[in-house]
């Protein structure tokens, strides 16, 4: 497929064997006598250095590598705490020296004198702070430091195809991100798919106008189960459930007619994400609900450090989320959608969406629905509602 994507090499690095690049890492860590487990004790730190320094002497050592020493007057705020929820705030300085000869502090003030708009990295993305939850070695399975791999995988909003029907600016949207996941080399790729959760996932399409206060029915996930990874020429399906499609036969088809390939096909439920031999910043694909297209990259790996959560358990999960914005209810404009109607003739909008409330008290008359609609429960984890009500 180089020959049709390649130029997406020049932002990726090179093929990379995970499991095989880290465990030569960490065979090099080792050969260090490096001792992950206690990093950060001043016995450790004694032995790493390969010497032996009195209780004063380390002290004094401790004061002059301390970070303190690299501040300058008027810096930029140290964080503490929880870091602000958008970056963006981070970068506000109100004083900064004109006298320091520091480059960094000119291209600072620089940049907040010039008129342009600054756009910074990861300004759009939330980073999650998880609670730090205490654990001991009999908290169940744990990840061991220096040996297990976590893995960051970036996956983007669905893809919508351009058409010619469609205006410029619409035809060259730009990918959007929806979430970053970190998860364990030793996971695999459907623990990754359960972790991404996709709109088109959670529709219940039942048109309900008639009886809306019915239980729940199977969300679109529960019933169309298929779906694939695309990751270096292979396609990853995903097998758990026998009557799951291969949504791929008709991509490779396609391919096989226009000289494409060759792809290779794998179940993507024996596959574990450190086996796989991936570019990183390379885009990938991921396709379910017959054709909800996502892009996913591979954008970091590092071995497990002490300062994170060892407990498997816990991943993969969502480490930086961007944010949505909610869709708000035509009538009211105030609570949040949860009804889509259709070919309603007492409102203009089709479709028109309806908070719980404005919907009820509009559509029934003492539990009768009132004129021609149909109506569908808006898309959405059905878990949290009933959680919610559980609450309320
Ligand atoms: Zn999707
Ligand atoms: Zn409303």
């Amino acid at each position: 497929m180089d020959s049709v994507y390649g130029h997406y090499n020049r932002f990726a690095s090179g093929k990379i064997n995970i499991k095989e690049y880290f465990s030569k890492y960490s065979n090099l860590l080792k050969s260090c006598q490096f001792d992950h487990s206690n990093s950060t004790t001043d016995n450790s730190i004694l032995q790493t250095m390969k010497t032996n320094l009195g209780k004063d002497e380390m002290s004094l050592l401790t004061e002059y590598c301390s970070i303190e020493n690299l501040t300058v007057p008027d810096e930029l705020p140290k964080v503490k705490g929880p870091l602000p929820v958008r970056r963006k705030n981070l970068n506000k300085v109100s004083v900064i020296n004109e006298d320091f000869g520091l480059e960094t502090l000119k291209q600072l003030i620089e940049r907040n004198n010039s008129a342009e708009p600054y756009h910074y990295r990861f300004n759009s993305e939330i980073f999650i702070d998880y609670e730090q939850v205490k654990y001991d070695e009999n908290s169940g399975d744990l990840a061991v430091q220096g040996e297990d791999i976590l893995v960051y995988v970036r996956v983007y909003e669905s893809f919508t195809h351009p058409s010619s029907q469609m205006k410029y600016r619409q035809r060259t949207c730009k990918p959007i991100l929806k979430c970053v996941i970190e998860i364990l080399g030793k996971q695999t790729l459907t623990d990754l798919r359960d972790k991404i959760s996709c709109v088109s996932d959670l529709t219940i399409p039942v048109e309900v106008s008639n009886n809306p206060d019915q239980p729940l029915q199977p969300m679109a996930k529960d019933v169309y189960k298929s779906g694939f990874f695309y990751i270096e020429d292979t396609f990853y399906n995903d097998f758990r459930d026998p009557a799951n499609l291969d949504y791929s036969a008709v991509i490779r088809e396609w391919a096989k007619s226009r000289q494409l390939g060759p792809f290779y096909t794998a179940s993507m439920e024996n596959v574990r994400i450190d086996s796989l031999c991936v570019r990183f910043g390379y885009p990938w694909v991921y396709q379910h609900q017959g054709s909800c297209e996502h892009l996913i990259v591979f954008s970091d790996a590092r071995l497990v450090s002490s300062d994170d959560d060892l407990r498997v358990s816990v991943y993969p999960r969502i480490s930086r989320i961007r944010l949505q914005r909610t869709n708000y209810c035509f009538m009211c404009g105030i609570l949040p959608v949860q009804w889509i109607t259709t070919d309603h003739d007492r409102v203009p909008h089709i479709p028109c969406f309806f908070c719980e409330s404005c919907f009820k008290s509009y559509n029934y008359v003492n539990g009768k629905k009132v004129g021609n609609f149909k109506a569908y429960r808006y898309p959405c984890d059905s878990s949290l509602i009933q959680e919610n009500e559980e609450v309320t």
